[in-house]
C-alpha cells in the first residue's frame, strides 16, 4: 500500500514540475521585461532632462521603500552601460522612528556594493516635541529631512541630489495642487533645491509606481515600513489616489493622457497673464494652427449623451 502511495506521490511532483516549468519560464520573461522597461524610462527620463552628466556625483537619497530601492538599483545598472562616467552614493537618512530597523540598510548596501553613508539625526523627537498631539507632523519633517539631506549632499560632494518619486507621484501632486491649491503645478523632474545650491532629479519620473511595486517583489528589496512615525497618510492623497486607480480600470489611457499633458503645454490656451502676454496680442494676418479655433467642435470624440445636450454635428 505505502509502495503504491509512493508511486501516486511520484507522479504528482512530475505532473507539478512539468506544469511549474514554463509558467516559471514566463514570469522570468515577465520580470526580465519590467528590468528591461524600467531601464529604457529611466535612461529616457535622464536624457529628456539632461539628469546626470560626466563626472557627475549623484546623490540617491534611501528611504527604505521600495521606489528609493528602485531608483538606486536601476541607476547601478545604467551606470554599468553608460558612455559617461558618474559615481553613486546612496544616503539613507536614519530619522529615529521607534523600531527603525538601522541593521538593514547599511547590510543590504554594503552587499551591493555601492557607496553609502547613514545619516543619524533624532528628527523624529524635535516633531514630537514641536508639534502637539494629533496635528500633522509632516510639514516640519519633511522641512527637516530637506536641510540635513542638502547639508550631506555638501558635505559628499554631491553634484546632484536623485529621489524616489515616480509618475503616479507627479501626478497626484499635480491634482493635489490644482484641486486644493488651485494652482496647474506638479512636481519637476529636475530642478534646483528651494535654497538654490542643489540640482534635484527624479530619473524615475516616467515609471509608474505599479512597476516599482514589482520590482520590488522580484529583486526582493528589505522593505523597511514607512508608517513607524505613527503619521496618518494625507487623506487628500488618498483620495487622488484612489481616483487616478479608479480611472485607470475604467478609462484605460486617460492617466496616460494627462500624463503627457505635462509636457505638452499650451500657455496661449491657458489663462496665466504671466506666461502669455494676452494684454499685447494684435492680429498679424498671418495663419497660425495654435490661433484660437472658435468656432471648432470641442477635442472630443464622443457625442454628448448628456440629456438636453446636443451633440456637436460631425463634419
Ligand atoms: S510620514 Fe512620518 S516620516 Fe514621513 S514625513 Fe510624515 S512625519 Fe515624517
Amino acid at each position: 500500500m505505502n509502495a503504491v502511495i509512493d508511486n501516486l506521490q511520484a507522479v504528482d511532483t512530475a505532473a507539478a514540475a512539468t506544469v511549474t516549468k514554463p509558467a516559471a519560464d514566463k514570469i522570468a520573461r515577465e520580470d526580465n521585461k519590467l528590468h528591461k522597461r524600467l531601464c529604457r524610462l529611466v535612461g529616457q527620463a535622464i536624457g529628456d532632462f539632461n539628469m546626470i552628466e560626466e563626472g557627475d556625483k549623484v546623490m540617491v537619497c534611501l528611504s527604505g521603500g521600495k521606489d528609493s530601492y528602485a531608483l538606486l538599483d536601476i541607476l547601478m545598472t545604467l551606470r554599468e552601460r553608460a558612455p559617461i562616467h558618474f559615481d553613486i552614493v546612496a544616503v539613507n537618512l536614519d530619522q529615529k522612528q521607534p523600531n527603525f530597523p538601522a541593521d538593514v540598510l547599511p547590510r543590504y548596501l554594503t552587499e551591493l556594493g555601492v557607496a553609502f553613508h547613514i545619516e543619524n539625526q533624532d528628527t523624529y523627537s524635535i516633531v514630537k516635541r514641536l508639534i502637539p498631539e494629533g496635528k500633522t507632523t509632516c510639514s516640519l519633517c519633511s522641512r527637516l529631512r530637506r536641510g540635513i539631506l542638502y547639508r550631506v549632499a555638501d558635505e559628499l560632494g554631491a553634484t546632484k541630489i536623485a529621489l524616489g518619486h515616480h509618475r503616479d507621484d507627479i501626478l497626484e501632486t499635480f491634482f493635489l495642487n490644482m484641486f486644493f491649491g488651485g494652482k496647474l503645478k506638479g512636481m519637476p523632474a529636475k530642478l534646483v533645491s528651494d535654497d538654490g545650491k542643489h540640482v534635484v532629479i527624479r530619473p524615475l519620473a516616467y515609471v509608474k509606481e505599479e512597476d516599482t511595486e514589482r520590482y520590488a517583489q522580484v529583486k526582493n528589496f528589505p522593505i523597511i515600513p514607512c508608517d513607524l512615525c505613527g503619521s496618518q497618510e494625507n487623506l487628500q492623497r488618498k483620495q487622488i489616489k484612489a481616483m487616478l486607480r479608479e480611472w485607470e480600470k475604467k478609462h484605460p489611457g486617460r492617466v496616460e493622457n494627462t500624463f503627457s499633458a505635462l509636457s505638452t503645454v499650451v500657455p496661449s490656451h491657458l489663462m496665466d497673464r504671466d506666461l502669455f502676454g494676452f494684454a499685447d496680442i494684435k492680429a498679424d494676418g498671418l495663419a497660425n494652427p495654435l490661433g484660437d479655433i472658435a468656432f471648432d467642435e470641442e477635442p472630443c470624440s464622443t457625442p454628448s449623451t448628456v440629456p438636453g445636450i446636443i451633440p456637436l454635428q460631425q463634419e
